[in-house]
């Protein structure tokens, strides 16, 4: 599972997931909206509308998803519900990864049910460039014990390890400078897939001025 604002997706996390896969030996990488952001404001454009960009993106990406459960359910996108979801379908014996990137590792501790995404996931942490703090003292905590040194090791088991991986093309892209860019009408070219592109400037989203929701 690849969880996120998706606000709007871009190529830093299609190609993460491409990699992810490849590194982990995936059967397949869940890229999950979120519909209501817990920790995070309102995103720019609808959850519908963050979906539709997300399907565009993948294409026919082999062996990755655009899953849109977490618009199905009411209230707060809790991963640690989502992770439940994918344990109930895939069953006790299978290996469930969560990634993320360093930033949103940092505020792991703050999240639903912490210890809960242990007890359904591994956890991968995924190098991100100009995001490299060091851990705060209750994340240091939470994961203590947990961390394995390879894949291999990560997936002898199903769910409560954890493993920082550096990707082969770490990428400098982040949703909030590509709508810094669509608001300024500034090149958002190779930042995005072009499908993506080309709606967001069809539709005006994230133009200055222009409605949340697109
Ligand atoms: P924003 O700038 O709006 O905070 P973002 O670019 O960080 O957005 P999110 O949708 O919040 O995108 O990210 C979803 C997940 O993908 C998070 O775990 C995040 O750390 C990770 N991620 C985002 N961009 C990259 C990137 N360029 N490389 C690796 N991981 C990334």
């Amino acid at each position: 599972m690849l969880g996120g604002t998706f606000d709007p997706v871009h190529l830093g996390h299609l190609r993460s997931a491409v990699e992810l896969r490849e590194a982990l030996g995936l059967d397949r990488v869940h890229m999950i909206p979120a519909a209501r952001p817990p920790l995070r404001g309102e995103p720019r454009v609808t959850p519908e509308e963050r979906l539709t960009l997300l399907r565009l993106g993948i294409g026919d990406t082999p062996g990755l998803v655009a899953d849109p459960r977490e618009l199905e359910r009411d209230g707060p996108s809790y991963s640690a519900d989502t992770l439940a979801e994918l344990r109930a379908a895939y069953g006790v014996e299978a290996r469930l990864v969560m990634a993320l990137g360093h930033d949103a590792f940092l505020r792991l501790a703050d999240w639903h049910a912490p210890e809960r995404l242990f007890a359904e996931a591994h956890l991968v942490v995924v190098d991100r460039p100009d995001h490299e703090a060091a851990l705060p003292e209750p994340l240091a905590e939470l994961i203590a014990g947990r961390e394995v040194e390879d894949a291999a090791a990560l997936m002898a088991a199903p769910a409560g390890g954890l493993l920082r991986l550096r990707l082969p093309s770490r990428m400098a892209i982040s949703a909030t400078a590509v709508r810094r860019r669509l608001a300024e009408g500034r090149s958002v070219r190779y930042l995005l897939p072009e499908a993506v592109e080309a709606r967001a400037l069809a539709l005006g989203l994230y133009r200055r001025g222009a409605e949340a929701g697109g």
